[in-house]
C-alpha cells in the first residue's frame, strides 16, 4: 500500500468479485492466510524460461540482451487523499517490454505487493503471450501498490484517475493499451478511459476490458476463463480425460478462477476444491461454481460458502486428487515445497507465473502435463484485441461471434505449441516460449532493430 497504510498489512485479497464494482464488503471478511508462496520472484521465473528458450534457439547474446530488457519503465508517484483526510502516496508502474509486433498491451494490477520487479516480469510475459497467440501486439504491464480490499470506491476511483494522469503520455490506442488484472475490473477501466478522454477526447480504444455500457466487448469478462477451458478441452483427450466427467481444483476465485470454474461446470466437469485469499474448501461430490460465484459477488468468501463442502487448510488444496488443477491467483504459488504433493494429471495455468521452475521440473518428472500461462491464460488479451478492433471500427460483435473467434485462436495456438513440443520432445512451456520469441525476433529483425 501507500506509505501510511503499508503497516496495515495485506492479505492479497482481490478488489471485488471481478464481475462488477470493486467491493468494499471484502474488508469485513475475517482474513486467513492463503497458501504459501515461493521466495523466487516472478522475474526470476520468466527469465529462467526466456534464457532456456534463447539458448535452444541459439540467439546471439546481444540479441538476447535486447529481448530480455524493457523498452521503457515508468515509475510514478500516485498521491491520493483518502477518507482519513490524509494524503497517501502510492507507487504506480507501467513497463513496456517489447513493441516489435505492435502496440504495447497488458493489464493493470492493484495489489499491495506490486513492485517494479513484478511488473517488469509480467510485461515480458505479455510480449511472449501475444506472440504465442499471434495477435498484433507487444507486451506491457502496469500496477499500483494499493490494497483494493481496504479502499472505498471513491478512493479507488481517485487512485485510478491519478495513475492515468501520470502515465497517459506513454499510452494511447496505437501506443499502449491497458486492461484489467488482479485487483482491477471493468469499473476501474471505465475510470481510466474517462480520465484519458478528458485529456485526449473520447478514445474508447485506449483501454480494454471496459463495461459493456462503455464500448466494452461482449465476452471480455469471461474471456480468460473461457480460454483456459478451451485449451483444457483440446489437451484433455491426449490424456484420455473426458472433459464432461473431469474433476478440477481452482486456486483463486476472482475473474479468471470463477469463470474457468463456471465454464468447466457447464461442460459437466466437477469442482472438488477451491481457494481464495481467505481460505479453501473441498467437496468430493462437487462444489457448485455458479452458486459460489454468486456468494462471492454478494461479498462472501470461499471459506464461508455454505455449499456442502468442508473447509480445509489452504496448504492442502494442492494435494486434492483431481484431473486438472487450475492456478488462478498470484505468481509463485506452486513451488518446490508443495509441488510433490500435487495429485492432478494436468495443470492449466490461468494465473501468470504460478509455477516456479523447480516445481515445474518436479511435476514434469512426475508426468503432469502443464499447459503454460503464455498459452493458457491468453484468452483475456485475445478478446481485448477484439475489443480494440471493435472500438477502432466503432462497431460491435455478438457474444457468440466473440466466443467463436476466441476458440479458433486458442485452439490454433494450442495445436502450434503442442505440435512443437512433440517435435522437440519437450513439455509445452519451452515450446511456447520458443514460438513466441521466434515471432518477436522475426518482427524485430524485419524492422531492423536487431
Ligand atoms: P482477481 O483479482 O479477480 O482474483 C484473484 C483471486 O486470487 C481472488 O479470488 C483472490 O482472493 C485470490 N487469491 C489471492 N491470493 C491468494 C492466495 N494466497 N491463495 C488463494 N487465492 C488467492 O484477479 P484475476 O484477474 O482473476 O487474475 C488472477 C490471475 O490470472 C493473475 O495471475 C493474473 O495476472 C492472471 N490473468 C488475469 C487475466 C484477466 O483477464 N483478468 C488475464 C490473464 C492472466
Amino acid at each position: 500500500m501507500g506509505d501510511e497504510v503499508a503497516e496495515e498489512g495485506g492479505s492479497g485479497e482481490h478488489a471485488g468479485d471481478g464481475h462488477g464494482e470493486p467491493d468494499k464488503s471484502a474488508r469485513t471478511t475475517e482474513e486467513k492466510p492463503g497458501p504459501s508462496r515461493a521466495e523466487v520472484s516472478n522475474y526470476e521465473i520468466v527469465e529462467h524460461w526466456f534464457n532456456l528458450a534463447a539458448g535452444r534457439l541459439g540467439l546471439p547474446d546481444d540479441v538476447a540482451a535486447v529481448l530480455r530488457s524493457s523498452y521503457r519503465e515508468v515509475q510514478v508517484q500516485v498521491p491520493v487523499r483518502l477518507s482519513d483526510g490524509k494524503i497517501h502516496v502510492f507507487s504506480g508502474y507501467r513497463v513496456q517490454h517489447n513493441g516489435a509486433r505492435g502496440p504495447y498491451k497488458g493489464g493493470i494490477r492493484f495489489h499491495p505487493e506490486v513492485d517494479l520487479d513484478e511488473v517488469r516480469a509480467l510485461a515480458e510475459l505479455m510480449t511472449w503471450k501475444t506472440a504465442v497467440v499471434n495477435i498484433p501486439y507487444g507486451g506491457a504491464k502496469g500496477g499500483v501498490n494499493c490494497d483494493p480490499s481496504k479502499l472505498e470506491r471513491a478512493e479507488l476511483q481517485s487512485i485510478a484517475r491519478s495513475f492515468m494522469d501520470k502515465i497517459e503520455k506513454v499510452l494511447g490506442p496505437q501506443r499502449d493499451i491497458p486492461a484489467p488484472d488482479v485487483g482491477t475490473n471493468a469499473q476501474v477501466m471505465a475510470w481510466l478511459m474517462d480520465e484519458y478522454g478528458k485529456l485526449h477526447g473520447h478514445t474508447p480504444a485506449c483501454v480494454t476490458g471496459k463495461p459493456i455500457a462503455l464500448e466494452g466487448s461482449f465476452g471480455r469478462e469471461a474471456a480468460t476463463g473461457r480460454g483456459v477451458v478451451q485449451v483444457f478441452t483440446e489437451a484433455a483427450p491426449e490424456l484420455d480425460i473426458d472433459p464432461s466427467r473431469a474433476t478440477f481444483v481452482v486456486q483463486g476465485f476472482g475473474n479468471v478462477g470463477s469463470w474457468a470454474a463456471r465454464l468447466m461446470q457447464d461442460m459437466g466437469a466437477r469442482m472438488v476444491g477451491v481457494a481464495d485469499a481467505n481460505g479453501a474448501i473441498a467437496g468430493g461430490d462437487g462444489i457448485d461454481a455458479d452458486k459460489l460465484a454468486e456468494h462471492v459477488r454478494e461479498g462472501g468468501s470461499v471459506a464461508d460458502f455454505d455449499g456442502g463442502a468442508e473447509e480445509i487448510d489452504p496448504e492442502d488444496l494442492v494435494a486434492l486428487e483431481c484431473d486438472v488443477f487450475i492456478p488462478a491467483a498470484l505468481g509463485g504459488m506452486i513451488h518446490a515445497d508443495n509441488a510433490d504433493r500435487m495429485r492432478c494429471r494436468m495443470m492449466v495455468e490461468g494465473a501468470n507465473s504460478p509455477t516456479t521452475p523447480k516445481a515445474d521440473a518436479i511435476l514434469t518428472d512426475r508426468g503432469v502435463t502443464i499447459v503454460p500461462d503464455v498459452l493458457a491464460n491468453a484468452g483475456g488479451v485475445v478478446v481485448s484485441y477484439f475489443e480494440w478492433v471493435q472500438n477502432l471500427q466503432h462497431f460491435r460483435w455478438s457474444e457468440d461471434e466473440v466466443n467463436e473467434k476466441l476458440g479458433e485462436i486458442m485452439r490454433r495456438a494450442y495445436r502450434e505449441v503442442s505440435d512443437r513440443a512433440h517435435e522437440n520432445g519437450t513439455p509445452m512451456r519451452p515450446a511456447a516460449y520458443e514460438l513466441g520469441i521466434e515471432r518477436v525476433v522475426e518482427a524485430a529483425s524485419t524492422r531492423g532493430y536487431i
